[in-house]
């Protein structure tokens, strides 16, 4: 039997060849040679011992809002976990969520709960398990702040982690070598819906602002180096508006790449590397990536 019999038969969905430009928030990359996408988390658990087994290439993708996938594509099998998405509020302060539920869906939740503590991710799209990953964050939090457990699969068993004992950094997480995140606990504190209202309205206002949030992009390009916010630096240096192909950097925020609707990621890689070189020999500057790019690298 092949890989994609062994998988249908746990009961995931799997769309063969399937073009990660439909997936991604850039809308660009190549075709994965299998999307599967688990319908609840014994379906996860039961596919990522299988895929482990199988001695084949896989990775694990939240809502794609922080990946840039290669114009070749991506070799092996995307696990999707859009479907995981199941939140739950319980004693009063904690919230339960899998890994696929959506970081807007979760503060939507916890403001008619009276929660505060999320209202970091105003604005931000992606998931439970890709903000974990990335220590998602915005409006002076992230999502280390309020994370008390994580619970993730690894060598073929699922294990509570205590978010204490974790390292985060600015845009990073040290979860252990090969773990993959399962669901996770936040810990809130009881608020006003009205004023966490306000505030959240006051930061989707910046953003509807500042970012060029009606265009297909993917968040912030670049982390902010410790010398001035790449979006100025880039401002500096003449970016704004500068486009190779269908990808641009933004009128109205330098350090996104949108795209005008036919970008390839050649195009956004192109981009990419022609920030990081002027930003490097006229003021010196490392530029490094915040978004992932992941898949066949054939250039
Ligand atoms: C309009 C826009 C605005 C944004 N604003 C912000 C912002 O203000 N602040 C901010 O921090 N980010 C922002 N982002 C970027 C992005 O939304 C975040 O990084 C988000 O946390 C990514 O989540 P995701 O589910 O889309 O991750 P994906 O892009 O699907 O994956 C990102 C990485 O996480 C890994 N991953 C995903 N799920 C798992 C899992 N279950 N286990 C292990 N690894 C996993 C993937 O393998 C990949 O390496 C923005 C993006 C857009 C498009």
């Amino acid at each position: 039997m092949s890989l994609a019999d062994d998988i249908a038969l746990i009961g995931c969905e799997i769309d063969l060849k399937y073009p990660m430009s439909k997936y991604t928030s850039l809308r660009v990359g190549g075709l994965a040679d299998a999307l599967v996408t688990p319908n609840n988390l014994d379906e996860f658990k039961k596919l990522l011992d299988l895929l482990a087994r199988s001695g084949e290439p896989w990775v694990v993708l939240g809502a794609g809002s922080n990946t840039v996938v290669y114009d070749t594509g991506i070799e092996g099998t995307v696990v999707s976990t859009r479907k995981l998405k199941n939140i739950e509020i319980a004693g009063g302060d904690k919230v339960f969520a899998e890994t696929g539920a959506v970081l807007g869906t979760i503060l939507n939740r916890t403001i008619k709960a009276g929660l505060g503590g999320f209202e970091f991710a105003a604005g931000i799209p992606g998931t439970v398990g890709g903000g974990i990953f990335m220590n998602a964050g915005a409006n002076g939090g992230e999502i280390k702040d309020v994370l008390e457990t994580v619970w993730v699969w690894l060598g073929g068993e699922e294990i509570a982690i205590d978010g204490k004992d974790l390292k985060f950094e600015y845009r990073k997480s040290y979860l252990p070598e090969g773990s993959v995140i399962t669901r996770a606990k936040f810990g809130l504190r009881p608020e006003d819906p009205v004023e966490i209202e306000r505030s959240v309205k006051e930061y989707m206002d910046k953003r509807n602002r500042t970012q060029p949030i009606k265009m297909s992009n993917t968040g912030s390009i670049f982390k902010n180096p410790p010398e001035i916010p790449a979006g100025k630096l880039l401002d500096e240096l003449g970016f704004k508006g500068l486009s190779i192909g269908g990808a641009k950097f933004s009128e109205m925020h330098a350090n996104f790449i949108v795209n005008a609707g036919c970008a390839s990621a050649g195009d956004v890689l192109g981009l990419i590397e022609k920030a990081k070189k002027e930003a490097l020999e006229k003021r010196g500057i490392t530029l490094e990536t915040e978004v992932r790019v992941i898949g066949k690298d054939n250039a």
